[in-house]
């Protein structure tokens, strides 16, 4: 179940532009930045949406931002700022279906988003 382009990415089997990974977790840009940069990281182990997280999953998603948190620093925005997002089902903007925490920086994000 679940199986999508980021699960190919995870596995190697789909080219992506990597900026970090581990034995959890694998960070690459995204294909259409919403932001001078825009990184997606994101669990190898396929967990399809924000719903379907699990207690046993919590030290996953702390790696998650703990990863965020080491590329910010590496692409130089850490300073400055930046924003992490996850979007969760059709209303929240999500369209590929294996959890990924958004990255953005390298402008002023503004708030509200759109
Ligand atoms: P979301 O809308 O939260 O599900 O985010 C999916 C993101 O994945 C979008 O920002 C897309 O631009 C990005 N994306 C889709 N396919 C790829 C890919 N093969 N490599 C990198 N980014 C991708």
């Amino acid at each position: 179940m679940s199986d999508t382009i980021f699960g190919k990415i995870a596995r190697g089997e789909v080219p992506a532009d990597l900026v970090y990974e581990d034995e959890a977790v694998v960070a690459f840009r995204d294909l259409n930045p919403q932001a001078p940069t825009h990184i997606l990281i994101i669990p190898r182990r396929p967990i399809p949406t924000l719903n379907d997280l699990e207690e046993e999953d919590a030290a996953l998603v702390g790696k998650l931002f703990l990863a965020a948190k080491q590329i910010a620093a590496q692409e130089g925005i850490a300073a400055a700022g930046y924003r992490t997002v996850i979007n969760c089902n059709a209303e929240g903007g999500q369209t590929v279906f294996h959890l990924h925490l958004h990255l953005l920086g390298g402008r002023p994000m503004g708030w509200p988003p759109g």
